[in-house]
């Protein structure tokens, strides 16, 4: 049994750089955090869930917890920016649609692995049309904390044999090694340096290129 997983912001789309000048904004509005560092912090944390990156800033600015209720106004405001800012103009990658369709019909499962809240993803992944391509789109919340989540999910619903998973971030690359997942990092947001010492089994510069590496590896198993 063969899976194909994907991460989305960076890969499918790439708004990282739009999100993390949102995000540096809100913080600086709300709790009076450097933008720039919230904003470089963003980029560098990719992979990583919306709530880590919130907790990151909140414990720093106040040396305590960021609690339950105080996330989700935040986290509702930020969703609400992006929903209306930035989701309605967003363009799938070259190369998206083609990677996606190769993947629908030559594994057995296809799963989305996203830092992106639950809910959000599964709006952005319906108006990009393209929730008949996934079996499973997964985006963080209290359960789903973490693509370790993700994962280990993924292994308890399919016990694939095997799991091809692409994406930007360096904890994305991180995780998947872990996972002894074949990990393809692309480099939409981060070096191909960056990438393999962060545990990418390959690295890839844009979709195509992955296409093609995904093809020998569906032709090789
Ligand atoms: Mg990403």
């Amino acid at each position: 049994m063969k899976a194909f997983g994907t991460d989305y912001d960076g890969v499918i789309i790439n708004i990282e750089a739009q999100k993390a000048k949102a995000f540096g904004k809100l913080i600086n509005k709300t709790w009076g955090v450097n933008q720039k560092e919230a904003r470089d912090f963003w980029i560098e944390k990719g992979g990583t869930s919306r709530k880590y990156k919130f907790d990151y800033f909140y414990e720093k600015a106040f040396k305590k917890q960021l609690s339950d209720d105080e996330y989700k106004r935040i986290e509702i405001e930020f969703s609400r920016i992006l929903k209306n800012e930035f989701y309605p103009r967003v363009k799938l990658l070259d190369g998206a649609l083609e990677l996606l369709k190769f993947c629908r019909e030559n594994f057995d499962h296809t799963f989305v692995s996203s830092g992106v809240t639950m809910e959000e993803i599964k709006y952005l992944v319906e108006l990009n049309g393209l929730s008949n391509y996934f079996d499973l789109t997964l985006g963080t919340d209290f359960k789903f904390i973490s693509k370790n989540e993700h994962f280990n999910e993924i292994k308890r619903i399919w016990r694939p044999d095997e799991v091809y998973f692409l994406a930007d971030g360096l904890e994305d690359m991180k995780i998947a090694k872990s996972f002894k997942f074949y990990s393809i990092g692309i480099t939409t947001n981060h070096s191909k340096k960056d990438l393999e010492n962060a545990g990418a089994s390959e690295v890839v510069d844009n979709l195509s290129q992955a296409t093609l590496s995904i093809k020998k590896l569906v032709a090789n198993s």
